[in-house]
């Protein structure tokens, strides 16, 4: 790979872009390679010094007519002069034109004056030229200070189809009269062919020429990925899909599609399709007339707004219900989530919430009691004797009675309590901000419940089960942790197994005794 080399030796030397070295060999043995006529050879030596002065580029121009002539022209077209003041000589017309679209106007008049024009090179140019117009738009909008150095880049963007097509004739024949190929899809083909396209190419031919770095640069970054950090480059690189658009069938399409991206990058600076549009169609007969070029005439611009604005409005029909489809998903998902979360806490049995569950709500809960002074009691439930029922009944009729047990509880407790399942046989019940006098109330029911109601029925005959019961109360003890707090009322609860099940105890200060209740 060979570096391209600018001819500048007093900027940067080496452009950031490699050509495959079999393309530069060919290239520099290529007989007909675009060359500069002397004038603007002369034009671009006085471009690549440090002070370029307007008088020094009147003064190379004038030494050809022809040429001074057109540059005069050019001038005095509506493109560049908004008064009706004329100019008359070369150096009045470069100081309205300014450096740097002069330079641009002087190779692309000494380009298209070497050789005759094909249909081929027509559309090249005229694309160039559409390009030139439409990022000189952008930037005046996006960096005003560079709409010269802009412009004449987007000018020269596909300068190196002419070199590629001198060296290849028979490739190029094929390759560039291919009218149904996209630009995009061109510098595909140009890339499978000759390992790069004619952007870099062009970067390479312009330096050789001894263009100035700077614009040799331009020229080879004018077909890549849109560089959002600088917006004289995005100018550049939206330029040619602009041009595109405006000579395809469809151009409405296209200047959407370039229009959303566009907005995708700089939102909060849209551009307005209709000034876009309007600017290009003032401006293009005249430079175009002034390259001895006919300008393809637009679709009716109203037309082509419309749909344009149709086309927008559509995507954003789509984009919405894309959005919908997306909310539907989200919602479904959520919902999901919700229930994998029920599942994750709940007994699967009992319906009531599950040992996991309880341990870290008792954990929230004691560490807002302890942040709060509030206080809280813990009911230990046992099942008395259910080894006995399973043993008598079957496992399913045991299960049965935990279900039926699990829904009792529940029907017994109030908004804010929390009835779960310890595990086996063994329920807890957490009543916030209640006392131990409260908790043993509502123990009492349960029992109460339970005398009153069988759990289950063995045919006609009713199953009843009592339950021991253990009470500790936060306000009571020195508890350090949940888990003492549930250690204690099952320490109660184990009390009255120890003294003949069926009753309630509540666990006392730290150290005293169990009071058991009896009545
Ligand atoms: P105690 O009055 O001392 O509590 O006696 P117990 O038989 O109720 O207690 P023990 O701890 O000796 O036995 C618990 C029994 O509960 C044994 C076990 O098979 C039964 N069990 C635990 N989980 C389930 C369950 O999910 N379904 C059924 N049917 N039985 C269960
Ligand atoms: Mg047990
Ligand atoms: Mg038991």
């Amino acid at each position: 790979m060979q570096a391209i080399q600018a001819m500048d030796n007093s900027k940067d030397l080496v452009l950031t872009t490699e050509l495959p070295s079999f393309l530069v060999a060919d290239l520099l043995k290529c007989p007909t390679l675009p060359t500069l006529p002397a004038v603007a050879v002369n034009v671009l030596k006085i471009a690549r010094t440090e002070h370029p002065s307007v008088n020094d580029y009147a003064n190379a121009i004038e030494r050809d007519p022809a040429l001074t002539m057109r540059i005069i022209t050019l001038a005095n077209s509506a493109f560049f002069s908004r008064s009706h003041i004329k100019v008359h000589a070369c150096q009045e017309a470069t100081a309205r034109l300014g450096l740097d679209t002069t330079l641009a106007a002087v190779m692309s008049f000494s380009l298209l004056q070497n050789r005759g024009i094909d249909v081929h090179y027509q559309r090249v140019w005229m694309r160039s030229i559409i390009a030139s117009l439409a990022a000189r738009h952008l930037a005046i909008h996006l960096c005003p200070d560079m709409a010269g150095p802009v412009f004449t880049a987007a000018l020269l963007q596909d300068i190196g189809v002419m070199a590629l097509r001198a060296t290849y004739p028979k490739e190029s024949n094929n390759l560039y009269t291919e009218i149904a190929l996209s630009h995009r899809q061109l510098s595909e083909s140009e890339q499978r062919l000759f390992g790069c396209d004619h952007s870099q190419v062009g970067a390479w031919l312009a330096a050789k020429w001894g263009v100035p770095t700077p614009l040799a640069q331009r020229i080879c970054d004018s077909h890549g990925e849109y560089d959002i950090t600088s917006p004289d480059m995005l100018s550049i690189q939206l330029s040619g899909p602009i041009a595109d658009a405006w000579l395809s069938p469809h151009p409405a399409q296209l200047l959407v599609a370039v229009v959303r991206e566009f907005e995708a990058y700089q939102g909060s600076q849209a551009i307005s399709l209709r000034h876009l549009l309007e600017n290009i169609q003032e401006q293009l007969p005249a430079l175009a007339d002034m390259l001895q070029m006919t300008a393809p005439s637009l679709q009716d611009n109203e037309s082509l707004l419309a749909e344009a604005q149709q086309l927008l409005f559509q995507q954003t029909l789509q984009l919405k219900a894309r959005l919908d489809t997306n909310q539907a998903e989200l919602a479904s998902l959520r919902q999901q989530q919700v229930e994998l979360e029920e599942r994750s806490r709940t007994d699967m049995l009992t319906g009531l919430a599950n040992r996991s569950w309880l341990e870290e709500q008792m954990h929230k809960r004691f560490a807002l009691c302890q942040e709060q002074a509030r206080i809280m009691s813990v009911v230990f439930i046992d099942l008395d004797h259910f080894k006995k029922l399973n043993d008598k009944y079957g496992h399913q009729m045991g299960d049965h009675v935990l279900q039926k047990f699990g829904k009792t509880l529940q029907s017994l407790i109030r908004e804010g309590d929390l009835a779960g399942r310890w595990g086996g046989e063994e329920f807890l019940v957490v009543l916030p901000d209640e006392d131990a006098q409260a908790a043993q109330v509502f123990a009492k029911r349960i029992a109460q419940r339970l005398e009153n109601t069988p759990m289950a029925h063995d045919d006609q005959d009713p199953i009843h089960v009592s339950v021991s019961i253990g009470i500790a109360c936060l306000g009571d003890g020195g508890f350090g942790s949940a888990d003492e707090l549930i250690d204690a009322a099952d320490k109660s609860m184990y009390f009255i197994k120890h003294t003949g099940r069926g009753g309630i105890a509540v666990y006392g200060e730290r150290g005293a005794a169990v009071t058991p209740i009896n009545d």
